[in-house]
């Protein structure tokens, strides 16, 4: 069995039908993360999501969500005075869609101080694996997750991973670099070397490497994370394949490109959710990366990050 532990922000997303007409759900790319490797894990695969919420509704509606996704929430930790943090997405006469967010204030950003005061008495260390009992085989978080964190709770986040890689947890990293998410480029790049240092395994997208370092293509991006020592590379670039560097092997594996893509919201998080799941079942690395990438695939042909749960199964096997 395999125990993943997955931290960031799941967010309340408020999606526009029709003029003054919204329908809700929840979202974020963590959250993807986790849907899609529990849909398509094995079943005794364990997902553990490290969040926080409030004590409203919408919190109970979150939780309520993840579970009927199998989720673990037993890392969701309630704020006291927090609530979820929420954005709504519109779509305008030509099809663009546009974002608004709230999640400035949002109790997903407090997430390592409710870490340490939920489990604090049973460990010695406020940021121990401990907290985690039992530790983790993997640990994932993207650069949403690290930029929506409390700027002073950092330190603790670092100690937490470092620790958690100490003890033989392999630690995970998708850069999902969101600029508005950040004071400067600046402050990314150093909070990303950090990141980049600790991954066993990081699954960057091309066009984020492009936004932050100026790579544009596989080669330029192996070159650029070389200096980081990172054990296995999964590097995605939409339509144009996914190239894999690890121990044993490297390749580009070619993705068919799909003609009428509807939303690529979760593109990445849902390869992402599914390589590791694949990889989980013991997969090797190439035929993971095929089949991620037609979950992706299907994804992209559909509305909003999460396919319906009934439907999804049909869907991978047409
Ligand atoms: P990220 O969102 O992390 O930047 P990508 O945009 O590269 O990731 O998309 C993730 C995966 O989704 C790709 O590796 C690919 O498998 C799939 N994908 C994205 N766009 C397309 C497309 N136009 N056709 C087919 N597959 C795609």
């Amino acid at each position: 069995m395999t125990d993943l532990v997955i931290l960031g922000e799941s967010m309340v997303e408020l999606s526009q039908q029709e003029p003054g007409l919204f329908r809700q759900s929840f979202a974020g790319d963590v959250h993807s993360v986790a849907v899609y490797f529990k849909r398509l894990a094995s079943q005794a695969d364990r997902v553990r999501l490290m969040t926080a919420v409030g004590h409203d509704s919408a919190s109970e509606g979150l939780i309520k969500a993840l579970e009927e996704e199998r989720i673990d929430t037993s890392l969701v930790f309630r704020h006291p005075s927090r609530q979820l943090g929420l954005y709504s997405v519109t779509t305008d006469k030509n099809g663009e869609r546009s974002f608004s967010y709230w999640r400035s204030e949002s109790a997903a950003r407090e997430v390592m101080l409710l870490f340490r005061e939920g489990t604090q008495s049973a460990c010695d260390g406020a940021y121990s694996p401990c907290g985690l009992a039992p530790r983790p085989d993997m640990f994932f978080f993207s650069g949403i997750s690290l930029a929506v964190l409390a700027p002073e709770t950092r330190p603790a986040f670092w100690e937490l991973v470092s620790n958690l890689r100490d003890q033989g947890t392999r630690i995970i990293f998708d850069p999902n670099y969101r600029p508005k998410l950040w004071p400067t480029p600046d402050h990314t790049r150093a909070e990303y070397a950090r990141a980049f240092t600790s991954a066993d395994l990081a699954l960057p997208g091309i066009e984020d490497l492009t936004a932050l370092y100026g790579v544009k293509d596989f080669t330029a991006a192996c070159d650029l994370l070389a200096q980081f020592n990172i054990e296995e590379l999964v590097i995605k670039d939409g339509p144009n394949g996914v190239y894999y560097r690890g121990p044993e092997e490297r390749f580009l594996e070619p993705v068919s490109p799909i003609e009428r893509v509807v939303d690529t919201t979760a593109a990445g998080d849902s390869f992402n959710g599914s390589y590791l799941a694949f990889r989980s079942r013991g997969l090797r690395p190439r035929e993971a990366i095929a089949r991620a990438a037609k979950v992706a695939g299907v994804v992209i042909q559909h509305r909003g990050a999460l396919v319906e749960r009934g439907r999804f199964a049909a869907l991978l096997e047409e």
